[in-house]
């Protein structure tokens, strides 16, 4: 593992703090933050210019190819300039199915016709998509997608059901993953789409979360139109780009936080009076420990993309603790927080926002992969355990039981 950043990554964190100090007060900076309770496709829009500053100035894809619009730099470079922006208290997610799993998919798989068409305008913020993959049946076991797609001349015809698609309701495309082989294995008979979500076969459905906000929905798709030259990847090849964007989601969720940091949890220890008492200041150093721990595993994920290896269970572990450290500092803050900690909305401390980190974070635990699966995959490939039993690999997915 590599503990110091090479001179070059160095020289960058320089010229990334140096930009973020003369843009982080600007109007644009300004609407990244999202207010409490703030509805999600209002806050997108505030966050669209920020975005568009990104582009302009080679932030927002800092490992994209130049030739897409990015800066051709490195995921560690990257990572680096999260973690400085973080500084700032600049989250960089609004846009992030988008810039963070669907660019780098196309990117991977597209042909020179779809890099010009979607690549530019995901990047800027101009258009928004979402992410159509679990299903009622299928989130784990994301193989087991029943959504058909059937050709019909130049274009597919979508039918079927997905679940927990974030930020639907205010997207302009979505990455869809639908059964196009029914007679194939459950794995071989996928095909991945780009959908434009604006047409009438594409109805959306927002579900109510427990903060109160509506962050994902059910779309149903009924006789929803694709034209061929939307799909990426082969007919039929849709789990290998598919496993592009997981690995994209899973390194994202775990090296991103948009939630209040550690000096932020300080600032409330000093504002409420706690920070003499015993048991805070054992749950603040807890939380100090959990960061660097943190840190470290960033480093072993760093140091394997720099090295050109994906990293592999090193984004597991960092994702499960990604999970674990937002739901101990929530429950610390309340706790922080006293009696006050039982409000919500605008009348709690700092108008709600730790309530609302609070009831969010069981959500990061399922969100990208559930801590179970992030286990699974620990044991498989580090501590090198039997892998679950896969029976239903080789059989067409046509016969499979299905509830
Ligand atoms: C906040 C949030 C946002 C999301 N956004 C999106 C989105 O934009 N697009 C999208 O497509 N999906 C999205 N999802 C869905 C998410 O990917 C799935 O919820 C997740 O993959 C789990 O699938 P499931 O809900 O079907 O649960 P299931 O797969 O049915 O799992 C149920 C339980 O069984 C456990 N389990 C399942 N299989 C195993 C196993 N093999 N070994 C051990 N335990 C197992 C799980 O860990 C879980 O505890 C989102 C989810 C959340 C919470």
């Amino acid at each position: 593992m590599d503990f110091d950043e090479s001179a070059e990554e160095a020289a960058f964190r320089k010229e990334a703090r140096g930009w973020l100090e003369t843009y982080a007060g600007s109007d644009e900076a300004r609407g990244v933050t999202r207010v409490p309770g703030e509805d999600e496709a209002a806050f997108v829009e505030r966050a669209r210019p920020w975005q568009a500053l990104l582009a302009e100035h080679g932030w927002a894809g800092i490992a994209w190819p130049a030739a897409y619009g990015g800066r051709g730099g490195t995921a560690a470079e990257a990572a680096i300039f999260r973690e400085e922006a973080l500084r700032f208290g600049l989250p960089t997610g609004a846009f992030a199915v988008g810039v963070q799993m669907a660019g780098p998919t196309i990117i991977a798989h597209g042909t020179d016709e779809q890099k010009e068409r979607y690549l530019a305008p995901l990047l800027q913020g101009d258009e928004v998509w979402c992410q159509l993959f679990s299903e009622p049946g299928a989130g784990s076991d994301l193989a087991g997608v029943s959504t058909r797609a059937v050709r019909d001349g130049d274009e597919w015809v979508v039918n079927g059901q997905k679940v927990w698609t974030s930020g639907a309701h205010y997207s302009d495309f979505g990455i869809l993953l639908a059964r196009t082989d029914p007679d194939a294995p459950k794995h071989k008979g996928i095909t991945y789409f780009l959908i434009d979500m604006r047409q009438p076969g594409v109805e959306i459905r927002p579900l109510r979360q427990i903060t109160g906000a509506s962050h994902f929905s059910e779309v149903f798709l009924t006789d929803a139109r694709v034209p061929h030259d939307a799909v990426l990847g082969e007919v039929h090849g849709g789990w290998g780009v598919a496993m592009t964007t997981l690995a994209n989601e899973r390194a994202f969720m775990g090296g991103h936080s948009s939630g209040p940091t550690l000096d932020d949890l300080l600032a409330l220890a000093r504002d409420c009076g706690a920070s003499s008492d015993p048991l805070v200041r054992q749950g603040l150093a807890a939380a100090w420990s959990r960061k660097q721990i943190m840190g470290y595993i960033g480093m072993r994920v760093r140091t394997a993309t720099s090295h050109g290896r994906p990293p592999g269970p090193e984004a597991s572990v960092m994702k499960l603790m990604a999970a674990w450290n937002m739901k101990a500092n929530a429950e610390l803050a309340l706790a922080i927080e006293g009696a006050h900690g039982m409000l919500a909305g605008p009348g709690a401390p700092e108008q709600g926002r730790w309530q609302q980190h609070f009831l969010s974070a069981p959500s990061i635990r399922i969100a990208g992969g559930s801590d179970e699966i992030q286990r699974n995959v620990m044991g498989e490939r580090v501590l090198g355990l039997p892998p679950d039993p896969r029976v239903d690999k080789t059989v067409p997915f046509r016969d499979l039981p299905r509830g």
